[in-house]
């Protein structure tokens, strides 16, 4: 095996202490002192590892492994550094630790790869400063080029500009020249933060796509009335409406063992009081599918069964909001080299959709992109419960390592 498990553990145990609590949970929110902090200790590693470090102009830390021909577009690795509040310790520094640890692994035996091989160390992926996810590849990659950088203020009216000047960056995070173009490709090693993989006997996943968003918000409107005195036969009691549909979609997502899921999270109730039939009720529908198709034929079952609803409870239903965010598919070429390494390696990898959103969806858009899951211990994540088994970590990262080495060595387009 080419990479140290015991160097990734020993990086990952320095990072994990910044910005943790006294119950183990870690807040290393982006532009924080314990972000600085941890991006310090990043670019040491960086360093050690062979690479040139640098900041780009919205905060990524960029470390730079020079490739035998620099002409050629470079392979790219790296996860986010920034957490939720209260997070846990491998969401996202698992993928910056492991992608350093190839590199430096390649750099002590002295192998140079033919293309250069860069690891980012992504800022904002989380979104818990300024409320957009993956804000930092998004603007890397140039998704916010029409936007006014001093629009971006945080909760507490702290300002991007602010924060980049601190950091002794420019004023013009979004300018076209800062834009990230030399990539060839891109592969993600990431904690799976679901179940899937540990049902599946700790394989190491392969993500076939990250999944798609159906949005609906809907207004079930009946009749606020007296608790008492309207006889059951008379009610048209928008939250038992409301509790049937949710029932329905539940049900529904439950016997489609496991091609898509969909949730019912909030909802509001007009009164909301103990001795009135509830007239109102707003309530959002989120379906989430890798398969398009499927994602579509869900949305149009529930708007189908509407007008059941809407006749059984003599209710109303309004669709108040609609809107989608279609699937991405990981590179079917990157996929194919992923898994042929874990041939190669004996390691068992699953393929399997992402359930939740990452840096790498916002490549796929771009270049060529990959994931490598980890499987985590009881689908835990966003929490201080966050674990995942090292031997696994071990297999990924090799897996990793074996997957930027064959790329790195393609002179090819992909
Ligand atoms: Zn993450």
């Amino acid at each position: 095996m080419s990479i140290d498990l015991a160097q990734i553990r020993q990086s990952f145990e320095k990072l994990k202490v910044i910005g943790q609590n006294e119950a183990g949970g870690i807040t290393r929110i982006s532009f924080s002192p314990e972000f600085r902090q941890a991006q310090v200790l990043i670019s040491s590693f960086m360093e050690t590892a062979g690479m040139e470090v640098e900041i780009d102009s919205i905060g990524n830390l960029i470390g730079t492994y020079a490739g035998r021909d620099q002409s050629l577009l470079a392979v790219v690795s790296g996860s986010h550094l920034d957490t939720v509040l209260n997070g846990g310790a491998f969401d996202g520094a698992l993928g910056i630790i492991a992608a350093v640890e190839c590199v430096r692994s390649w750099h002590e035996q002295n192998w140079r790869p033919l293309r250069t091989v860069q690891v980012i160390a992504f800022i904002e992926e989380e979104g818990t400063r300024f409320g957009t996810v993956c804000f930092g590849s998004r603007a890397m990659l140039g998704e916010f080029s029409e936007k006014n950088p001093e629009s971006f203020i945080d909760a507490s009216g702290n300002s991007l500009l602010g924060f980049l000047k601190e950091m002794g960056l420019g004023e013009k995070p979004f300018s076209k020249d800062s834009f990230f173009q030399n990539g060839f490709c891109f592969i993600e090693l990431h904690v799976e933060q679901g179940g899937i993989l540990e049902q599946a006997g700790m394989a190491v996943g392969v993500v076939s796509a990250i999944v798609g968003i159906s949005r609906l918000v809907l207004n079930i409107r009946g009749n606020a009335n007296h608790a008492g005195t309207t006889s059951m036969e008379l009610r048209q009691d928008a939250l038992v409406a409301a509790a049937s549909l949710i029932s329905y979609i539940y049900n529904q997502a439950l016997a489609a063992k496991g091609n898509y899921v969909a949730t019912v999270g909030k909802l509001d109730v007009w009164p909301n009081a103990e001795n009135v039939v509830p007239g109102e009720v707003r309530l959002t529908i989120e379906i989430r599918s890798e398969d398009v198709v499927r994602l579509e034929g869900v949305r149009k079952e529930i708007i189908g069964k509407l007008r059941e609803i809407q006749k059984d409870y003599k209710v109303n239903v309004d669709i108040i909001t609609e809107n989608q965010v279609p699937p991405i598919p990981m590179d079917d070429k990157v996929i194919h080299s992923i898994c042929n390494i874990g041939k190669q390696l004996k390691i068992t990898c699953k393929k399997m959709p992402s359930w939740a959103g990452h840096d790498a969806m916002i490549f796929a858009q771009h270049i060529p992109t990959g994931m490598i899951f980890v499987p985590s211990i009881g689908g835990i994540s966003h929490s201080p419960a966050e674990e995942s088994d090292w031997d696994v970590i071990a297999k990924a990262a090799q897996l990793l390592e074996g997957t930027l080495k064959e790329l790195a060595s393609n002179s090819e387009d992909l």
